[in-house]
């Protein structure tokens, strides 16, 4: 067959089979479960309900409210449970992974598909219904660093200057000076954002949900602005003293996981400091340290603050005892330097050293206790004999092993020495007459004894630059900055 253009057509013929095969197996062979790009956002609001409870709600109000003024609204209940009795009409977001469902099912992408969402409490009702629009308008029309718009539910907003440092573990609070932009809300809000903003927070639905949210777009340097004379009409709930009850008891305990998951572990603000680091009751908050250099400054943190107070509480403590049998004590190492630098225990530190005579340990009842092995004092401290070598360690409570060493030196031929040492540089003999006589020094809220001419001593010690060059205790492992 003499044909160039029967052959070209077969030719095609069995490209375009083999292309169309490829193409089929292509298809099926996709593994199952793959990310796709996320699908575009339609135009729209969806309104989030987070804040509720499943005991005393008022879900089906809520609803039916936002319904009526809008019927195309998409209406999520995001919740870890479904409420129970159960609520018809509900569109219940479960946002706990249960067995039987696909993980995405837990994912707001899954369930978010307008541009906007609404965070709304419970107890609040759309009126006027144009509200929700102003909102999206307002945010539309702020500057690009704001990325959230608020409108009271139930009452008027305050402005608030939010500060949020990880490497001090604390969230900050005040009320904001005029002309600056809030980083977060006080009172009952309604929150309008990107839905795309919500999906990038690690956090996105953490209870209690306000200050979870503003904590993580502090950190964003992302504003809040507050819409003027707007104002949601709210019932707040639950209404019962019981339900009140019972809501701020599970508050208190969402609360406390929340910071600790967000990294906090103070919060100051106008209405004072509250806590959720480690206490008496509790383990300290890091793990053994290795290398001299505790987990958290690998991490670019300092000590928690609730670490320092409790070192702080050893120290006023051990202080108290040591005076009160006459025992001579000074503040030796880190804690000299921290005294020396700022009259504090230096805020990467992760205990307190002190030197005492050997010869006075058998005046304090505390140390002949720990010398047999160790003794719970009145307050809960444990005094005891360090495994490590032969030094005293006063811990702030069984639990808590926040601690102070207590260094017993003896004078020989006019030089401080001791029998076992700890092989850190700073860790030497040195003249007695550093000791006579002692001075008082403030450090760390308390008027502790001190060698005299400590910054010679600091010198000697530590290096000639050691107070005006801080550095993380083990350099060789991990320097600052
Ligand atoms: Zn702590």
């Amino acid at each position: 067959m003499r044909c160039p253009l029967c052959h070209l057509l077969i030719a095609l013929t069995l490209l375009c089979n083999v292309l169309l095969l490829y193409y089929t197996w292509h298809l099926n062979s996709r593994p199952a479960g793959r990310l796709s790009p996320s699908p575009a956002l339609s135009p729209g609001i969806t309104v989030i309900v987070r804040e509720f409870r499943t005991f005393e709600h008022g879900l089906a109000d809520l609803n039916h409210s936002f319904l009526r003024a809008r019927p195309s609204l998409q209406i999520l209940i995001a919740s870890e449970a479904p409420p129970y009795p159960p609520v018809p009409r509900l569109h219940v977001v479960r946002l706990h992974p249960s067995p039987e469902q696909p993980g995405s099912a837990v994912r707001l992408e899954s369930h978010i598909h307008t541009r906007l969402v609404a965070l709304v409490p419970d107890g609040t009702s759309l009126d006027p219904s144009d509200l929700l629009d102003r909102m999206a308008r307002a945010l539309r029309d702020a500057p690009s660093g704001v990325r959230i718009v608020a409108a009271g539910a139930g009452g008027p907003l305050r402005c608030l200057h939010l500060n949020v440092s990880l490497r001090a573990w604390t969230a900050e609070y005040r009320a904001a000076v005029a002309g600056e932009t809030c980083g977060a809300v006080g009172g009952p809000a309604v929150l309008l954002m990107r839905s795309r903003d919500l999906f990038d927070l690690p956090f996105p639905l953490s209870r209690p949900l306000r200050s979870a949210i503003f904590i993580q777009s502090a950190l964003r340097g992302w504003g809040v602005k507050i819409l003027e004379g707007a104002k949601f009409p709210r019932t707040p709930l639950p209404a019962t003293d019981h339900g009140r009850w019972k809501d701020e008891q599970a508050e208190r305990a969402e609360e406390a996981a929340t910071m600790r998951a967000l990294s906090v572990r103070l919060v100051r603000g106008p209405e004072g400091d509250r806590w959720y680091g480690c206490s008496k009751d509790t383990p300290r908050c890091f793990g053994t340290v290795v290398g001299e250099t505790p987990e958290y400054l690998y991490e670019g943190r300092w000590t928690p603050p609730c670490c320092l107070r409790a070192l702080r509480a050893t120290m006023a403590h051990v202080i108290k005892t040591l005076e009160a049998s006459n025992v001579r004590y000074w503040l030796e190492g880190g804690s000299l330097l921290g005294a020396a630098r700022l009259q504090d225990i230096i805020p990467w530190d992760y205990d307190v050293d002190l030197g005492i005579y050997l010869e006075d340990v058998g005046l304090c009842p505390e140390l002949r206790g720990a010398q047999g092995g160790s003794l719970i004092d009145s307050e809960g401290f444990v005094w005891e004999r360090a495994v490590e070598g032969d030094f005293f360690r006063v811990q702030y409570s069984q639990s808590n092993h926040l601690h102070v060493d207590l260094w017993p030196f003896y004078p020989r031929d006019g030089v401080m020495t001791r029998d076992s040492w700890t092989g850190h540089p700073q860790d030497i003999e040195f003249p007695e007459t550093f000791l006579r006589p002692l001075q008082t020094l403030p450090f760390a809220g308390v008027a502790a004894q001190a060698p005299n001419n400590h910054l010679e001593l600091l010198k000697l010690k530590f290096g000639e630059r050691s107070i005006e060059e801080p550095e993380y205790p083990n350099p060789a492992v991990l320097r600052m900055g």
